[in-house]
């Protein structure tokens, strides 16, 4: 949870990114509701020690065997204990009241978050790699997944609904390949590899930020306090809550999970092929660093570079853009999205977000460790894609794609795919 009291200082700064980020929430009315709170905490804490002192009163008086006096009292302390009842249901009603809105404050974003409206009025900061030129016209992923029997989308809603599709054959490998590509470039720097639950309690997903903002996102089990979560970031981070985590070195984790949305929202948005589907695999980059703000910012550089890294490997041309403060979600302080050249779509699509929380995530997950006066502070928490399959297999088989229906497989990908160099055309 952010600090009221820095609320307090920076009323008008919340306000305003709460604006620029377009979330509906009034801070003086949160302000108002955290005085309130405080007044009635203080007139229950009042009312509860003069209903104590009231009661050894009432005691001695009957030690003392003055009944008369005391029967007086006892009728006044339960007009007091009335009162108190009354201030203390008061007191619960606006805490929770309280307690629902503080959740909704965003975090404040770095002074060079580029401010607009939608992804639209995302910045972008550099390109590599250019878009190929086909002198035949190109397929989509949808034609070569057909073609290549790897992508079954008919069957994919035959047994799921919509939004769901089946790989088969090169296309499971495909998408065996790029994670365990990107799990070993992780290894190799140092990052912890986690296999982590995906189900997750609800509490996880509020201390993570992902809850009350995006609950009409994530599927919930029936009857159960369990939901699926949409990114193992989730997981990660609930692995370190509540506890003090030896940061001496930043704390790097990654997992490989499935991921589950139920894009509620985007009716319609992208309803063909692989790129927004109800149900995908992730691998996952999670740094916690100390509470400093020049190392957070390197750490967020080095988490792109990473699956920059990853991009290069698989030869795809890309974007890297400074995401606006409208496109931005509550949690995060800055950052950006990696786009790959889709040439179905003529256009970048977004494969990767790279954000830092600063101690948002942390305050909520109760994440701390020693500085070097031995004082606890909280962690600063970081996240970025890695590798999302299948949304990458629309890139990689696209540009990627000959004349004759053949794909090619970068060298990169080929220990993972038994050595193959091609997809031979079908
Ligand atoms: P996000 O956690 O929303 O920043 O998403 C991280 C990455 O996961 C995106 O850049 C996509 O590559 C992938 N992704 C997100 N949502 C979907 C979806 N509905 N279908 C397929 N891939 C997705």
């Amino acid at each position: 949870m952010l600090d009221i009291n820095v609320i307090r200082r920076q009323a008008n700064e919340f306000q305003e990114a709460a604006d620029q980020k377009r979330i509906k929430i009034d801070i003086c009315e949160l302000l108002a509701l955290d005085e309130l709170r405080r007044e009635l905490m203080q007139l229950t804490e009042s009312l509860r020690a003069a209903r104590n002192r009231r009661s050894k009163v009432i005691e001695g008086m009957m030690r003392e065997g003055r009944k008369a006096e005391a029967l007086v009292e006892r009728e006044e302390a339960a007009v007091q204990q009335e009162q108190l009842k009354q201030a203390e249901e008061e007191y619960r009603k606006v805490l929770a009241e309280y307690e629902a809105l503080i959740l909704l404050v965003p975090n404040l974003m770095s002074p060079d978050t580029p401010i607009g409206k939608s992804d639209e009025d995302n910045v972008e900061v550099r390109r590599v790699g250019a878009a190929p030129e086909f002198d035949f016209a190109p397929r989509s992923h949808i034609e070569l997944g057909q073609q290549h029997e790897m992508i079954d989308l008919a069957r994919g809603v035959k047994i799921g609904g919509t939004r769901q599709y089946v790989l088969r054959n090169y296309g499971l490998q495909l998408h065996r390949a790029v994670q365990q590509l990107a799990l070993d470039l992780l290894l190799d720097k140092g990052f912890e590899m986690l296999d982590v639950p995906v189900l997750v309690k609800e509490q996880t997903l509020v201390a993570t930020g992902y809850f009350p903002a995006n609950r009409d996102q994530t599927y919930a089990i029936n009857g159960e306090d369990k939901w699926l979560v949409g990114t193992s970031e989730v997981p990660l981070i609930a692995y370190c809550s509540d506890e003090v985590i030896d940061l001496t070195e930043p704390k790097r984790l990654a997992a490989v999970t499935p991921c589950y949305r139920s894009e509620v929202g985007s009716a319609g948005r992208d309803a063909h092929g692989l790129y927004r589907v109800h149900q995908f695999a992730k691998v996952e980059q999670v740094v916690l660093c100390r509470a400093d703000l020049a190392e957070s910012l390197e750490w967020l550089e080095k988490m792109t570079a990473n699956s920059e890294e990853l991009l290069q490997l698989l030869e795809l041309p890309y974007r890297v853009v400074a995401v606006c403060s409208g496109d931005m979600s509550q949690k995060n302080y800055k950052q950006y999205d990696i786009e790959t050249w889709m040439p179905s779509r003529g256009s970048y699509g977004e494969t990767h977000s790279a954000s830092l929380l600063l101690d948002f995530q942390a305050r909520r997950s109760n994440i701390k460790y020693r500085d070097e006066e031995g004082k606890l502070q909280y962690a600063y928490t970081l996240n970025n894609t890695m590798v999302a399959s299948p949304r990458i297999l629309i890139p990689l088989l696209e540009n990627h794609q000959r004349e004759d229906g053949s794909i090619y497989i970068p060298p990169a990908l080929r220990p993972y795919m038994r050595g193959l160099a091609e997809l031979q055309a079908a």
